[in-house]
């Protein structure tokens, strides 16, 4: 009789969904072989040959998991003892509310964690094709970058047309380039976050004529041209900056350069009329990213524009902005509910090429991939998580939830989605009441009582859903899972 217990399930991809993936199936007991290709061959996006490495921002958002979503996914990935959030944790540097990280840090705590399982095979190597036969049980989790042999085999495997959409991503300035007689440190409303200090971020001011100077040098910028794209859309959480200012001069005065809850530390009693913010995007605090200034425009005329942002004069760029293709797979057709593909049992798909979007969420499926492969591996059902979570609530989203609507039918109306309270079940009824002795209990008021009912129930029933899962026999809670020593 085969031994099941000790046949390998192959991982392909070592991003953030695989590595994931495999440190899940790893802690289950079971042999994995994770095939990476960085070593041999590179992408468009990625600098280095480290597993997990984060492309573009070093931020994995809120760390708020009271009243956002995006928190909430946080702490249900700790309680499953993902490796992804104990590496963020130990590499955070501060950042307000959100959990950022020292990026080269963090991936190397990924890699080492990696290669340091026993039960864990790292492979440098690019699979071209679909997996073989002898391959019972696989993940695919190659991410939006899949290399084109690849991408073009799950074309063919599946009859549907791979998605594309632009991408683009932030460019990173020295700080000792950015000058500090104009800029100052503060955080939006000096929000203290769980790991910042309230001057997370340097905000450089604009005036009413600095702003519509650099609206009017953005919407002239040379772009590059990317015909082999046209006609794919982008993704409206991730829009290049000219994107925006193309579509109202106002548009990023009430976006990415909104003024509010901010003070200019040198001249307090003059509102800026506009604000880029920077945030700190290595431990050693050396490197700052522009926070939310994605961009297509040519490299040159990157560097000339971004000048004229008041205190970046002088700025030198440690990288530039840049835009890059994104594929993904129409999963809600093509997917089952532990994201094996229909037409092949044993195949399954993790990450961004599921059609989640962000760093977050991308690890978070490859988490679930994870756990649905170990588990079929031991021959035992694992019920998916409760659609109430974050967790199930995402994957309800990609394996089905989403609706083809009339106006955007086929393969275009599934776009990739962050986590977001929208996507989890109404509370029931009754549920939101007014709290003792508040005299008026307002639509805002309310909103947030909401969220926070939402997140309380959501981290509740993670909590039950591993339970129940650790009596079928898979680990449940624990970053104690993770030996200080792998890291
Ligand atoms: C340019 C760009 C910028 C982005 N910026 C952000 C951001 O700022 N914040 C955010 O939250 N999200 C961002 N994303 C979205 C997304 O969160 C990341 O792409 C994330 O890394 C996806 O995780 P993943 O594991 O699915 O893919 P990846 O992390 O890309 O991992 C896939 C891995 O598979 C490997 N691979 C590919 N093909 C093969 C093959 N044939 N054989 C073997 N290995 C292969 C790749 O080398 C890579 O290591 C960005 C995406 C792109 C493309």
């Amino acid at each position: 009789m085969k031994d099941i217990a000790s046949s390998p399930i192959h991982v392909v991809g070592g991003g953030l969904a695989g590595s994931e993936a495999a440190w899940q199936i790893a802690q289950a007991g079971i042999p994995v072989i994770l095939h990476e290709m960085r070593g041999v061959r590179g992408t468009d996006a990625h600098k280095t040959d480290g597993l997990a490495e984060l492309v573009c921002s070093n931020s994995f958002r809120s760390d708020d998991a009271t009243s956002n979503a995006v928190g909430v996914i946080h702490a249900e990935m700790r309680l499953a003892g993902s490796l992804i959030m104990a590496c963020a944790d130990r590499y955070q540097v501060p950042a307000g509310g959100a959990l950022a990280v020292d990026r080269d840090g963090f991936s190397q705590a990924v890699t080492s964690a990696i290669d340091g399982h026993p039960l864990i095979t790292v492979l440098r190597e690019e699979i071209q094709g679909l997996p073989p036969n002898d391959w019972d049980l696989a993940i695919v989790a190659t991410g939006p970058l899949t290399s084109p042999s690849l991408a073009a085999a799950i074309q063919a495997e599946t009859g549907e047309d791979s998605l594309a959409f632009f991408d683009a991503i932030a460019p990173i300035v020295y700080r000792d380039s950015i000058d500090m007689d104009i800029c100052w440190y503060q955080s939006r409303y000096d929000k203290v976050g769980p790991g910042g200090t309230g001057k997370d971020y340097i905000n450089c001011p604009m005036d009413e004529a600095q702003y519509n100077a650099f609206i009017d040098a953005l919407v002239a910028g040379d772009t590059v041209g990317f015909k082999e794209w046209e006609g794919t859309p982008y993704f409206d959480g991730c829009l290049p900056i000219e994107v925006m200012a193309e579509r109202g001069r106002e548009t990023l005065r009430h976006g990415p350069m909104k003024p509010m809850g901010l003070t200019n530390a040198h001249n307090p009693t003059v509102k800026p009329y506009a604000v880029v913010q920077l945030r700190q995007d290595n431990a050693l605090g050396t490197l700052y990213n522009m926070v939310g200034f994605q961009t297509k425009l040519k490299y040159g005329t990157q560097a000339e524009i971004f000048r004229m942002i008041p205190g970046l004069e002088k700025a030198e760029f440690a990288r530039l902005g840049g835009l890059h293709r994104n594929t993904y797979i129409n999963s809600p057709m093509l997917l089952d509910g532990t994201l094996t593909l229909k037409s092949r049992p044993g195949l399954r798909f993790a990450g961004q090429i599921t059609g989640c979007e962000g760093y977050v969420e991308s690890a978070a499926i490859g988490l679930l991939a994870g756990r649905f492969a170990a588990a079929e591996r031991k021959g035992i059902v694992l019920a998916p998580p409760p659609a109430t979570t974050a967790l199930g609530s995402l994957l309800g989203h990609i394996t089905g939830g989403h609706l083809v609507s009339d106006d955007e039918p086929g393969k275009r109306s599934f776009q990739p989605m962050n986590i977001n309270f929208g996507l989890f079940p109404e509370l029931e009824p009754g549920a939101i009441t007014k709290p003792e002795g508040i005299k008026r209990f307002r639509g805002k008021d309310k909103a947030i009582m909401k969220k926070q009912l939402m997140a309380a129930r959501a981290l509740r029933d993670c909590a039950g859903w591993l339970e129940a899962a650790r009596s079928v026999g898979q680990p449940a809670s624990s970053a104690a899972l993770l030996s200080a020593d792998a890291m």
